[in-house]
Order: structure tokens, then sequence, then C-alpha cells
């Protein structure tokens, strides 16, 4: 397995969803179940792809299997404090990636440009899943709306849960990705990359909220 790990893991995925505008409204003795059923759904669903690609995965071929369009655009796209990497359209079948962003991005966390896409892309897909077959994964828990006195009104899903469930599809793709980063590091690495590392696990909280612009 790689040793240079520039993604939000299952630990900083939780802060996701304790910084959810919705936190507080579910009931704390399902905060956890909550967290694992986003978490797994993006775990089932990449090691059904992976089953079926026989380990190999290349997104940018995947994409094109599933008449995904891709379009770049070539721009830092910010919005407010956010930086936005990607965006789907999953009903026009199309991902957008924000090559400035992106590319930065690549370099604050030390991996390529290819390798950087791949990444997205994997994150990506899995809202196209969410959208063609495994529905919305925001939408498998559902909190109250408003509350007036003790009465709770209307149903709402957790946008958050979409976001962990991504992050673990492209996790657990990680490995069967055709990356730098998975190589085996030359002997004479080994101290680089380490060093790298705590780089990056200092950084790579920011990567989905968007790192400052
Ligand atoms: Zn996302």
């Amino acid at each position: 397995m790689n040793r240079i790990f520039p993604y939000p893991d299952r630990e900083h995925s939780r802060v996701l969803l304790e910084e959810d505008a919705v936190y507080f409204k579910i009931p704390e003795n399902d905060r956890d179940m909550v967290f694992d059923l986003a978490w797994n759904a993006g775990v089932d669903a990449a090691r059904e792809l992976i089953a079926q690609k026989e380990g190999k995965l290349d997104f940018f071929r995947i994409l094109e299997e599933y008449g995904l369009k891709l379009k770049t655009e070539d721009i830092d796209n910010v919005a407010g404090n956010i930086r936005f990497y990607s965006e789907i359209f999953p009903r026009a079948k199309e991902v957008k990636l924000y090559l400035k962003s992106v590319k930065l991005w690549a370099k604050q966390t030390g991996v390529g440009m290819r390798d950087g896409q791949q990444l997205i892309l994997a994150h990506e897909f899995f809202h196209y899943l969410e959208h063609a077959k495994l529905g919305f994964t925001s939408k498998k828990y559902q909190v109250y709306m408003l509350k007036i006195g003790k009465f709770e009104l209307g149903k709402t899903g957790i946008p958050s849960l979409s976001e962990i469930g991504a992050n673990a599809f492209a996790i657990e793709c990680l490995p069967y990705l055709d990356l730098e980063i998975n190589r085996e590091p030359e002997e004479d690495e080994t101290e680089y990359l380490e060093e790298k590392k705590e780089e990056i696990d200092f950084k790579r909280h920011e990567l989905w909220k968007g790192a400052e612009p």
C-alpha cells in the first residue's frame, strides 16, 4: 500500500459529519451507527466494482464505460472559503474537473496531477452510483426539519453522509488504482516519504472542504 495518503480517511471523514449543520438533530446514540451506515455504503460499492474490474481500476476508463463525459475547466474554483476540485452532474452524465484547483491540491499533497485526478474521479464516481443505482447516501438516515415546541416537523437527509460514502469509496479503491503513489518506494526514498507523510497528514483534513483559498 502507498505511504502517501492525501485523502480524508475514516477519522477525518467523521469530522464532516460532526460539522454537518444538522448533526445536532441526530440522537447521540445513533451517531456512530449513522456514520458507519455511510462509510459502509462506500466500502460496499467499491468492493463490488473492484470485483467487477478484477482489481484494476482506472477511473478515466470507467467514466467512459458508464457514458460519463469528462469536462475540464482551467480555473481555480473558489467560492467563499471553499475550494471546489470537481463537480458531478449525474443527470447530464457529466463530470467537471477544475484544473487549477486540482493542480494546487496535487502540489500541496505531493501527488502528481494524474494521480490527483484519479483520486478525485473515484470520489465523484460514487456520487454517480448514488444517482444511478444505490440511492443517495444522504437520505439513508433522516432527521426532522423543524422543531416547534415539542413537535418535530418534516424530514430531511444529512448531506455529509454522501461525502463520507464517497470518501470511503475512494479509499477502498485506492490500492487498486493505477497510481504513481501506489508504487513501492526505492529504499533510499523511505525517509523522504516519511517526511512527506507528516506534511500531508497535517494538510489533508482541509481537502474536501477546500484548503484556504
Ligand atoms: Zn463529493
